[in-house]
Parts: C-alpha cells; structure tokens; sequence
C-alpha cells in the first residue's frame, strides 16, 4: 500500500484577482493535503508588494486566522510540501521568494529537476550562493541571471535550461505566472471562479471554493495572469507528453480530473481490468482504505462478488507516531487499520490494494486479515510490480529496497502470506486510461521518458539499471 510505503511530493494552488486570494488558496492547499504533509506556505500580492508565510507541518496548523490576514492582496500561490530533493527543515520550505532587478519574485514547484548537478555545479561557478538544498532554488537564479529584457522572457530563458518534472507557480507584485514542464509529467489544471482565474495540481481545490474546472495547463505552456488577463506562452515543445499514470493508480483524489480525465472512472478501471485479468474464487472483496476504494468498487462490480468494508481505517495517525518495537511488530499497521471481523470471518477474501512498495505493510496486514477469521486472502494490486526509483518528484525507495525489484511474484506471494497474488500488467494499467498518447511509467519499467544525469540516478539505481524488473 503506497501510502505507507510512499511518500508524495507536492501541491500548488493558485488565486488571481480575487480579494480573499490567500484564503482561497489556504482552502486549496487544505484540499490537496494529501500530496504533502511536511509543510506549507503561501505567498501573496497586492500590486505593490508580497507578503510570504510558511512553516512545517500540516496546512491547517501553519494557518491560523491571523496568519492568512496577514497574507494581504489579490494575488497569491502555495505550496503543500514533502520534501523528495532537500531536507525536511524550515528553510527548504515554498513558496521561495527572491529580490533582484525584477522586484520580488517567489517560486513554488511541484517536481524535480533531472539536471539539478551540472546546473548547480555552473552556477556555483559563477559564484552563486544558495540558502537551501532544493532543486527550485536553481530556477530563481536561473531567472535572476538572464539577460532578456522583461521578466517572462527571463522566465522562460530559464525554463529552456531546466529538465526534467516541473509545475511551477510564480507570484510577482501584480502578476501570478504558472508553467508546465513539456513533458506534462505532473498535473496542473486551471480553473475560474467568477471572474478570478485559479490554477491547481488538481481539481478538488476548485471545487472547495465552488470553482470549476476550465482547463489543463498544456505540458509546455507557461501562463501569464495580470490584471485579470490571461496570456499563454509556448516553451519549446517535447516530441511527445509523458504524464505520470501513478497519479491515477494513487496519488490524485480520486474527485479530481487530471490529464483530462477522471481519475475516479480510470481507477475504477484499473479495478475492472485486474477483475478480467486476475480473477478469484472469493466470497468477498475488500479495499485497503482509502486509496483503493475505488478499484475495489470496479473489481467487485465486474467480477459479481460483494464489496465489503473489511478495514476500517484511523485517518488521525500523524506523523510524529512512535513506532513499535520488535515485539510489537505489527502495532503499526494496527494503528492504521482494523479488520472488521464480522465481516471477515470464514471468508475467502480478495483484498484489492493499489501497490506493493517494500512489502512490508502487506505482509503485516495480511496477518491482520488472517487473524481476524479470514479463510483465504487473495492480494489484487491494480498496478504492476513498482521495480525502479522515479526522478520526477515521487520518494521511490531505492532498487534494493523495492521488493518488486528484488524478487518473482511467486516469491512475493509467500513473503507476504497471500492464498493467491495478481498484478494488473502494464497493458492493463494503460488500457484505463482513455487519453491517447504515451504516459510515463519508468516505476513499473525502467524506461525513463528523461533520463537524469548520473550523479542524480547513481544512488537510487545501485547500480542495477539492466537488470530486469
Ligand atoms: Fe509517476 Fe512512476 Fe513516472 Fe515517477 S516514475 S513520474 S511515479 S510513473
């Protein structure tokens, strides 16, 4: 199960023109906390100046009432953050705001950069100093040191130099300014509510403020709102889009659109699909919650068995949880999930779930299924086996911690003691998805749409690339 084993990377929101634009972005944040617990910040405008507030933690405890009156003006981004390049302390927290000749100028980014050493290594060469260890930072002296006679032009001379996954939200005095990597790996959508305009990594931030949805952010399109108008520019395009399909396995709500779907109908899918490819003698189907309800709901409906709620999950487990010893080894998992035993006991029970990282959460909670009366447990995993690290601003653990990596499937059904284990292939993952054109899906098969520089892919790799997955 992904969300204890995986770490998500980031979220941007974004109001133009609008009174309470800190507010409302506070509001989007709070919608997308599920992309980054670590912390949060905003930064917002007013035409003559920025106002620019962030700490760790959650969005809800950064943001008490006088803090969001604080963040004054119509302009404002944010940023939900877990921290993927750059240590969890104060100072690699975003938005990252800049002075230079341009006035003031902050920068949030959901992503990494592939080319992050040769960029720093040249800059620091010409003397550059950075206040953090992030990846963003480089942007903003990218922007700082170009020539180009106005700011976008700056902007996107920057751009044409960075590689790799990155949405970006920039705010100056009167202008927010968002731009998508060309190769569209992460999500970015924008939005109207009346006549102010909303930008977001997905789309249950508009919906929280009773926004709607009026497009994506092309891959390669950097937008330019001032005074209430929009002006769209094109970077230099990729041969072809390779959008992240993991958001869709787990990472976006599934009330959300992305990529020009929703990510509800293409998770059901996925479910349907692992139904017609791994079919099980069963009594019942449960999901791990939250994340594969939906999949669940779409293997129960085409296979005819019940959907059950079989697990419960404790959605108040923070961060700061202290983690059991040995001799309570399966305390953690506990604290997260408990079976439902009137509804386990005696069954035969396909438990759909939406990845295996390490392999050790399922294993724990399938002792946990077992132990409260289930006869058989058949394991279903709406994606193939995660065997590579990504580049692009999901904390993957290295090849040799992967357990998709290290060993057969057989092999991992007994590891985690499954009656019966199946991995919706790669084909069936894809087939979920409607959109035409390729996604990214180096995680599940090594074939990276950018490949990092390797200083970047050395560690994560150990060296591995070429084995098989
Ligand atoms: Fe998404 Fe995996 Fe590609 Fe990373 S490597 S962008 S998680 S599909």
């Amino acid at each position: 199960m992904a969300g204890d084993e995986l770490r998500h990377f980031c979220a941007l929101a974004g109001v133009a023109g609008h009174p309470e634009a800190a507010y409302l972005t506070y509001l989007g944040l709070y919608s997308l906390q599920h992309r980054g617990q670590e912390a949060a910040g905003i930064c917002s405008a007013d035409g003559e100046t920025t106002h620019l507030y962030k700490a760790l933690g959650l969005v809800n405890d950064v943001f008490r009432p006088e803090r969001i009156a604080g963040l004054a003006g119509h302009l404002a981004i944010g940023h939900t953050r877990y921290s993927t390049t750059g240590s969890p302390h104060t100072a690699n927290t975003q938005p990252i705001r800049s002075t230079s000749r341009s006035g003031s100028l902050a920068l949030a980014h959901n992503g990494n950069l592939t080319n992050t050493p040769s960029l720093r290594a040249a800059l620091e060469e010409e003397g550059a100093i950075f206040q953090t260890t992030m990846d963003t930072e480089l942007i903003l002296h990218l922007v700082a040191r170009s020539r180009a006679p106005h700011l976008e032009a700056r902007i996107i001379e920057a751009l044409e130099q960075v590689q790799g996954a990155w949405c970006l939200l920039f705010v100056t005095e009167n202008a927010l300014i968002a731009a998508r990597d060309p190769l569209g790996i992460r999500p970015l959508c924008l939005g109207r509510l009346g006549s102010s305009w909303l930008v977001a990594s997905e789309t249950c931030a508009f919906d929280i403020v009773g926004g709607r949805f009026e497009r994506d952010v092309e891959p390669g399109e950097m937008i330019v709102i001032r005074d209430g108008e929009l002006c769209s520019h094109r970077l230099p395009a990729a041969p072809e889009t390779h959008p992240c399909i993991f958001e869709f396995v787990y990472f976006s709500r599934p009330d959300s659109r992305i990529y020009g779907e929703k990510v509800d109908k293409v998770r059901r899918g996925l479910g349907r699909n692992l139904a017609r490819e791994h079919p099980a003698e069963a009594d019942i189907v449960i999901a791990v919650p939250d994340s594969s309800n939906t999949a669940a709901l779409g293997y129960a409906r085409e296979s005819g068995l019940p959907f059950e709620l079989g697990l419960i999950r404790n959605h108040y487990v923070g961060r700061t949880f202290i983690q059991p010893g040995p001799e309570q080894r399966d305390h953690d998992v506990r604290v997260k999930f408990n079976p439902v035993g009137g509804v386990l006991d005696g069954k035969r029970v396909v438990v759909v779930d939406d990845s295996i990282v390490r392999g050790t959460t399922s294993r724990k909670l399938l002792r946990l299924i077992r132990a409260a009366g289930a006869r058989e447990v058949h394991m279903r995993v709406t994606c193939p086996p995660v065997a590579w690290p990504c580049f692009y601003g999901v904390d993957i653990p290295t090849r040799s911690e992967l357990i998709g990596a290290r060993l057969s499937i057989e092999e991992i059904r007994k590891h985690i003691g499954a009656d019966s284990l199946g991995y919706l292939s790669l084909e069936g993952m894809l087939a979920a998805v409607e959109r035409p054109g390729p996604m990214c899906h180096a995680c599940f098969s090594g074939s990276y749409p950018v490949e990092p520089e390797p200083e970047l892919g050395k560690d994560a790799l150990e060296g591995n690339r070429g084995c098989p997955p």
